[in-house]
This record gives structure tokens, sequence and C-alpha cells, in this order.
């Protein structure tokens, strides 16, 4: 058996906060490692909308809410690293789209809380001439807006990071490959068994940081934490599209809701897919498949009029958001980090607040002492691949969605 490796952070979860962390980390000259139990981004990375949020959609109401303030300054942010710019590089990460529209199906109240919105916000909405509309929403009798938020492609983004960073992620066995102790000093040990052949392997962290999303809960447990009421998870049933369809990335927001959110995104065979959710897929959730795709029909054909989708496949997935728990089950305003000794577990509430949650934990880091990080004896270990999206595992498409079958 090797003798124990000595890192300054172990990180737990290769969505996107835990590759955000690794790099930021590795940058600032830590030792440190990923240990992922699954494929990458497979909690809620993968499966989001990929929508940098600038906080508008917080804002309906025309008051600039604690949400819309923390995460106001992430658009510029991730806008910086997807040119290459700032750490991590994301140069290579494909983009859905360089901006999002608004839109509504009513003309009055619906406006006014658009406008209203754009105090204090870095993005804000341009309504556009009906001339610069998309064809998709020629049709919408109520205003267009354009908005500066990029929406980014998940899959490419994971992979993009995993593979500036592959010495550095581990594949763990999280049910019988690993073990939470603590070494004869009284710090912290984690003892991993090879998921190729069950060599054992110590790590020695100064941290341990959580970012495994819905499974934070569980890895509290493996490490002793006391239990309590952390996290909530909040569950989504999202639509899904495919076939001969127009690009579209954005919201209708009708008075102070947003009643769908469209993105758009090519499945394995290069066919356009939209991802559908806003309030329909947390009405969906209590929903068989069955009865959400016939509301979903008839919500798309209410909120883009005149768009014809007889030709398109319907299938819906379900998701989980991890998040730190919020009294009532309310969206936390805000990424969320908590502190139990030398562990640290993070939620970062939207994939937007990633760099802001990163920045906090990396404050909490003591300064790096630079020691060498020499990572060749797990040159054997195995290493997680990218997690495939939904749409792409997708096998009950329905042509008809008042006849398609309750898989999940
Ligand atoms: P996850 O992405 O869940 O990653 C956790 C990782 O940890 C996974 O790779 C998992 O396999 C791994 N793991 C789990 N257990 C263990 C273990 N025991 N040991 C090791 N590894 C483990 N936010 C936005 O800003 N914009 C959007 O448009 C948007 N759309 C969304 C749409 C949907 C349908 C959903 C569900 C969420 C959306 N979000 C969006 C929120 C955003 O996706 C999440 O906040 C963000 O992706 C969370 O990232 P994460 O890395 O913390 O967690």
């Amino acid at each position: 058996m090797q003798s124990p490796l000595q890192l300054d952070a172990v990180v737990f979860g290769g969505g996107a906060t835990g590759l955000w962390l690794l790099d930021a980390l590795s940058a600032a000259g830590h030792r440190c490692l990923l240990l992922e139990s699954a494929d990458l981004g497979g909690g809620q990375t993968i499966a989001s909308q990929g929508i940098i949020h600038g906080g508008l959609k917080y804002s309906l109401r025309g008051v600039l809410t604690a949400s819309a303030r923390s995460i106001r300054d992430m658009p510029g942010r991730w806008r910086m690293s997807l040119a290459g710019e700032l750490r991590p590089d994301l140069s290579h990460t494909r983009r859905r789209a360089e901006f999002c529209h608004l839109w509504q199906t009513r003309q009055l109240r619906s406006r006014m809380a658009m406008l209203g919105a754009l105090r204090g916000l870095a993005v804000t909405a341009r309504v556009l001439e009906d001339r610069e509309r998309p064809e998709v929403l020629a049709g919408c009798p109520g205003a267009v807006a354009r908005l500066d938020e990029q929406v980014i492609e998940p899959v490419s983004f994971i992979g993009d990071l995993a593979q500036q960073h592959a010495a550095a992620i581990l594949q763990v066995d999280a049910a019988g490959g690993l073990e939470c102790d603590h070494d004869p000093s009284g710090r912290r040990r984690i003892r991993l068994l090879s998921p190729a052949d069950g060599g054992p392997l110590d790590l020695l962290p100064e941290r341990i940081i959580l970012c495994a999303g819905g499974g934070n809960e569980g890895l509290r447990a493996q490490l002793g934490l006391p239990p309590g009421p952390v996290m909530q998870r909040r569950p989504l049933h999202m639509v899904v599209l495919r076939g001969d369809l127009p690009e579209l990335n954005g919201h209708c927001v009708d008075g102070m809701a947003t009643r769908v959110t469209i993105t758009s995104t090519r499945d394995h065979a290069d066919r356009v897919v939209w991802q559908v959710g806003g309030q329909i897929s947390e009405l969906g959730v209590k929903m068989d498949r069955a009865s959400l795709l016939e509301h979903a029909r008839a919500e798309l054909a209410s909120v883009l009029p005149g768009v014809d989708l007889s030709a398109a496949d319907w299938g819906s997935y379900r998701v989980d958001r991890a998040e730190a728990a919020a009294g009532g089950g309310s969206r936390p305003g805000d990424a969320a980090l908590l502190e139990d000794g030398d562990v640290v577990t993070a939620f970062p509430t939207k994939l937007a607040l990633v760099p802001r949650l990163v920045d906090r934990i990396l404050e909490r880091m003591p300064p790096a002492a630079g020691l060498p990080h020499d990572l060749t004896p797990l040159a054997r270990w195995p290493r997680p691949g990218v997690a495939t999206p939904p749409w792409d595992e997708e096998t009950t498409w329905s042509t008809e969605p008042s006849v398609a079958t309750a898989r999940m």
C-alpha cells in the first residue's frame, strides 16, 4: 500500500461546483483531488438548462430582490471565463446562445413588470421592435425582449473542465469503496478502494469540500457529521421535445411568473432538442408523464401561438434540485456554504452562482504552502466519464403527448 497522500483539499462531486472549485484550488497552488462516484455532472448540471442568469427572472415585480442582488454580477464573470480571459478557461465550452429572449402572451401587466425590473441589474432587457423578433416569437401578442444572458452547453462545460484536470479526478465507489475515519493524530483520513482492483489509497486532507449535490447528505453521514436539515430537494418534471424545431432560448413571463423556460440543444443524432422548464416543470411534479405532456402541448400552443409542433417527438425527465435547506422548501436566495470544522458543504443553488460560491470557499482556505503535488502514482486509477444528457437516454419518445407511456 502506498503511503497516505497529504492533500490541502479533497473535493467530493464533479458537477459544476466541484470542477470549478478544483480549477480554482489548483490555480491557487493547493494540492487537491476530486472524487466522483458516478458520471461527472450527472446530478443536476448535465440536466440543467445552462442559462447564466443575471437576476431579471427574480425581479419581475420590479423590485431588486436579494436573489437578484446575489446573482447580478454572474453573467459578466462567466462571460470572462467563456472568453478565456479569467480562470477557469472555458474558451472551449460551447454556448447554446449568446442571449435569451423574454416574451409574454398578454400586453399590459407583464410588460410593465418586465420594464420595472431593469433597475439595479447588470443585465437588462431590451424590448425588440417587431422586425427584430425571431420568427418563432413573431406571433406573440405581448412584448418580446432580448436579455444578454448566455446559455452554455452543460455537457461541453463539464467535459472542458474535466479534460483540463483529468489527472486530479478519480472515480470512487461511494457505497463500498470509501471509508472515513481519523488517523492516530486525530486528522481525518479517507480510505479509497480502487474500483478497478480494490487496492487501497489513503488520503489525508486538510479540508474536505462536499460538492456532491444530492449526494452531500449521504457524505455528511459517512463523515460522521451531526444529522440535521442541511439539504432540501425540490423536484422538477421537465418536458423535452425533439425534431425539426427552431432554436429558442428564453422565458415566457406572464405576470410575475415564468410560465415556461425553453432552451435548445442538439441530441446525439444532431436533432434540435427543446428542454422545457419553468412553471410547467414545477406543476408537472405531481403529474404522470402522459398528463404532463398533454398539459405541455396546451401550454406551448398558448405561449407560442402559430408555432407548429405537430411533428415533434415528446418526452420528459424527472430531476431534483439539491439545495441548502431553506424555510418552507422555498428557493434559497443565494449560494450556500456550511462549515463543520474541516468539512465544508457547498450548494450553489444555481449554476450561474458557482463562481460566487467557489470564491467564498477559497477565502476560507489557508494560504497554499506550494508543496509538490505528484499525481503520477495515481495514473492507473479509474477516471469517471461525463454524464449523458437525459434526452439522449430517453427511450420512450412519443409523437402524440396524450398517448405517451408513463415510464418515470
Ligand atoms: P451536481 O450537478 O448535482 O453535481 C454533483 C456531482 O456529485 C455529480 O457529478 C454526482 O455524480 C456527484 N456525487 C453525488 N454523490 C457523490 C458521492 N457520494 N461521492 C462523490 N461524488 C458524488 N441553474 C442555472 O443557473 N441556470 C439554469 O438554467 C439552470 N437550469 C436548471 C435546470 C434543471 C432541470 C435543474 C435540475 C437545475 C437547474 N439549474 C440551473 C441549477 C443548477 O443545475 C445547479 O444549481 C448546479 O448544476 C448544481 O451543481 P453541483 O455541481 O453543485 O451539483
